[in-house]
């Protein structure tokens, strides 16, 4: 299994994910649970499962960890936080900090970082550990032989539950001569060894943003290149617009409404071909990376023998997330539209329930938020205002701009706001989006009210330490304690106020 580079921290994260020596034990009987893939939704459904007692096999072709630790999560968030460095220093001088010029970032030194925290963390997700568990783990391809059966490496596991935890990967964007040329995805782009001097990102989803505006920092001319009229397509079009004007004033080319039609190589470059507009349109780079979405693990595991139905989506599952199978769940992004680390984390707490223990736990009773990590960061919980529109939902929208924020007006972080939606006429919260430095912690405060049923009223009642961001959150519940002061209830207090003079 190689890393590259094959350094001591790629050999000490293999040694964890998927030791070399490692012998695939010998099944003894029926198990349990037999939990396919060994991402986050594989390792918590095996973990949680081992520790209430159940005999658990876990089968994985490639690392332990899965994509969040191996080419996902970690790794980007590791050199998202070296990029935030690099851009406190290219600023320094707004704070009165006078750096010396020649500054400048050291590639090789950032992404030994990464490796270096990422096998830092690996102990966590490692075979060794699931064995002292008390779970079998096997390495290899897993392929279903009959609806309680699956094979992996020359062995039959039988089953009275299974659960398929098999994810996604890059989706490949079908651009004519891309493949030939060769192009980064998530699987290959940390493993780089040498900053492209430019680098041209297709897709302006969450991964094509984070990479885009990191690479940027670090030094690269990047390019973002997107086939919609506008970046982050699932977030409101002022976010969006807030993290476009923050890209192009760090120098990101943004090309929007692109339609690539083919890639070519030139004399010393790659070359991306296409039109714009009805116009003609190319780009020239030294690299590509690809981020157009994910694509569902499905191939090979031949799922009709268990007669799993699926499409190129990933598996279909209800809401107690049992497939057509119902021996048989699955979990994470194989079977889900949140494709997050945490929702996959949730969803397989919810398949230990059902699967194990006669449970009815629905997934869509959770309340799932999600961040896109660019600076400012784009954090997003609930209902949209359009999708509450969508669905006919009437909703009162509250908004705090971050220049009304001291804390916010004193780190020079001023550019964003907390949104919230709350049902209308009630302070029941729908949905809400922040665009700030610190969104996405923010965010735990408004998922925690949306889980537990508490209004916006109770936020407002909440006492945020000044000067801190979140305070934006308070003043969202003051916006909705002053629609309450209706003309009756003040004139009310007034005559309290006379009373009492
Ligand atoms: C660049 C990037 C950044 C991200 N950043 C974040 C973030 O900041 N926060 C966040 O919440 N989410 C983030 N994500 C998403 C997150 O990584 C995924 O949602 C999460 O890893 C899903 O976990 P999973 O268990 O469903 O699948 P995976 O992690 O994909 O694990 C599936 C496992 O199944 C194995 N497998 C597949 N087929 C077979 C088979 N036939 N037999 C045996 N094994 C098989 C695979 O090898 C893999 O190890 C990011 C993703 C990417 C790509």
């Amino acid at each position: 299994m190689d890393l590259i580079p094959n350094d001591s921290h790629n050999q000490a994260l293999v040694k964890d994910t998927h030791p070399a020596e490692w012998r695939n034990p010998l099944p003894t009987g029926r198990y349990n649970l037999v939990v396919v893939g060994a991402g986050t939704a594989g390792l918590v459904s095996a973990a949680g499962a081992a520790g209430l007692g159940a005999k658990v096999a876990l089968i994985e072709r490639h690392l332990l960890g899965g994509d969040c630790l191996n080419y996902g999560c970690v790794p980007s968030k590791a050199l998202i936080r070296a990029a935030r460095s690099a851009a406190e220093v290219a600023r320094a001088g707004d704070f009165g900090v006078q750096v010396p010029p020649g500054s400048r970032v050291n590639f090789a030194a950032v992404m030994e970082r990464m490796r270096r925290l990422r096998a830092g963390i690996s102990p966590h997700d490692s075979a060794e550990r699931f064995r002292q568990l008390g779970v079998d783990v096997y390495f290899g391809d897993a392929r279903f032989v009959g609806p309680t059966a699956i094979e992996v490496a020359g062995q039959r596991l039988e089953f009275a539950r299974g659960v398929i935890a098999t994810g996604a990967r890059a989706a490949d964007p079908g651009i004519p001569g891309l493949a030939e040329l060769g192009y980064l995805s998530n699987e290959t782009v940390f493993s780089l060894t040498d900053l492209p001097r430019r680098l041209l990102v297709l897709g302006a989803g969450p991964i094509g943003c984070e990479l885009a505006q990191t690479f940027r920092r670090f030094g690269s001319e990047v390019h973002l290149i997107q086939r919609g009229p506008k970046i982050l397509p699932r977030e409101d079009a002022d976010a969006a617009a807030i993290i476009q004007r923050r890209f192009e004033l760090e120098g990101l080319g943004m090309h929007l409404g692109v339609k690539v039609l083919r890639a070519e190589e030139t004399e010393s470059s790659k070359r991306l071909v296409g039109e714009r507009d009805g116009r003609p349109w190319s780009l020239e780079g030294d690299a590509i990376l690809v981020g157009v979405g994910r694509m569902a693990n499905v191939e090979g595991l031949n799922l009709e023998a268990a007669g799993v139905r699926f499409d190129a989506n990933g598996v279909h599952v209800d809401d107690r997330l049992r497939t057509s199978n119902s021996r048989i769940y699955a979990a994470g992004d194989i079977c889900s539209t949140y494709k997050f680390t945490h929702a996959a984390d949730a969803m397989a707490r919810i398949v230990l329930q059902n699967a194990l223990f006669f449970g009815r736990k629905r997934v869509s009773s959770l309340v799932i938020p999600w961040c896109t990590y660019t600076e400012p960061e784009v954090a997003h919980v609930g209902l949209t205002e359009p999708e509450a529109a969508k669905r006919g939902l009437a909703v009162d929208t509250f908004t705090v701009a971050l220049d009304e924020v001291d804390r916010a007006i004193l780190d020079g972080e001023t550019h964003g706001f907390a949104r919230v939606h709350v049902y209308k006429g009630t302070d029941r919260i729908a949905g809400a989006t922040i665009v700030g430095t610190h969104a996405g912690e923010m965010m735990g405060e408004i998922t925690l009210a949306m889980t537990r049923r508490l209004g916006l009223g109770a936020i407002a009642a909440n006492i945020h330490s000044y000067p801190t961001q979140a305070e934006a959150i308070k003043k969202l519940g003051d916006l909705y304690q002053r629609t309450r002061l209706t003309p009756r209830v003040a004139a009310i207090l007034r005559t309290i106020l006379r009373w009492r003079r």
